[in-house]
């Protein structure tokens, strides 16, 4: 099973990522996770791209296509994956198109975690992750999400395996509806009955 999570910084994609993972025996690959790992570790990588994540600002394409390139290969070999994190914009999306087309990993669904925006700031403030979550940055990241993902929502917004849900509910109550929604596409039909 090939999924995207896509949704606001605060709206749970990485734990609803972590669920799915669990249930469906698919790796979870979180691009923040990844990128925030770099920046720890203080590899060449993390030096070049620390700067745009503690602004929070999107990394560059490239960077992120590439990073991601090997861990989504293994997943893939590994019995799928749940993106948690990207695409976050429609020019990332074109860009791992060809390349998932190749390997014949294209995703299989795609999920919009929606939070209304005054529960994000709560969640946000509340998690309090380090230097990427300050009010000010925090703000960024949501004008950042507007700017540049919810283009990407519409762009993805006629395919029948895209699908939002209501992402303020409950962990569990989340959870729940996308396993639901997923059983209703044909292309889960037989993977997740
Ligand atoms: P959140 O969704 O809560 O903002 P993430 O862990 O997904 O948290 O992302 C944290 C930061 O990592 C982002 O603000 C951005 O700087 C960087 N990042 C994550 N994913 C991407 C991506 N697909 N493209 C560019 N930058 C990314």
């Amino acid at each position: 099973m090939r999924l995207l999570l896509i949704g606001a910084p605060g709206s749970g994609k990485g734990t609803q990522a972590e669920r799915l993972a669990q249930r469906y025996g698919i790796t979870h690959i979180s691009s923040g996770d990844l990128l925030r790992q770099h920046v720890q570790e203080r590899t060449a990588l993390g030096r070049q791209i620390q700067s745009y994540v503690d602004r929070g600002d999107l990394v560059p394409t490239g960077i992120v296509v590439d990073m991601l390139r090997k861990p989504v290969v293994a997943a893939v070999e590994a019995g799928g994956y749940v993106l948690d994190g990207f695409p976050r914009t429609v020019e990332q999306a074109q860009a791992a198109f060809p390349t998932a087309h190749a390997l014949g990993a294209e995703v299989q669904a795609a999920v919009h975690l929606d939070v209304p925006r005054a529960e994000l700031v709560r969640r946000l403030l509340a998690r309090g992750r380090g230097s990427d979550d300050t009010q000010e940055v925090i703000e960024h990241r949501l004008q950042v999400y507007l700017d540049e993902t919810v283009p990407l929502l519409e762009y993805y917004a006629n395919r029948e395996w895209m699908f939002a849900v209501d992402g303020a509910q409950p962990p569990d109550a989340v959870h729940q509806e996308i396993v639901a929604r997923l059983h209703k596409l044909s292309a889960f039909a037989s993977e997740t009955s």
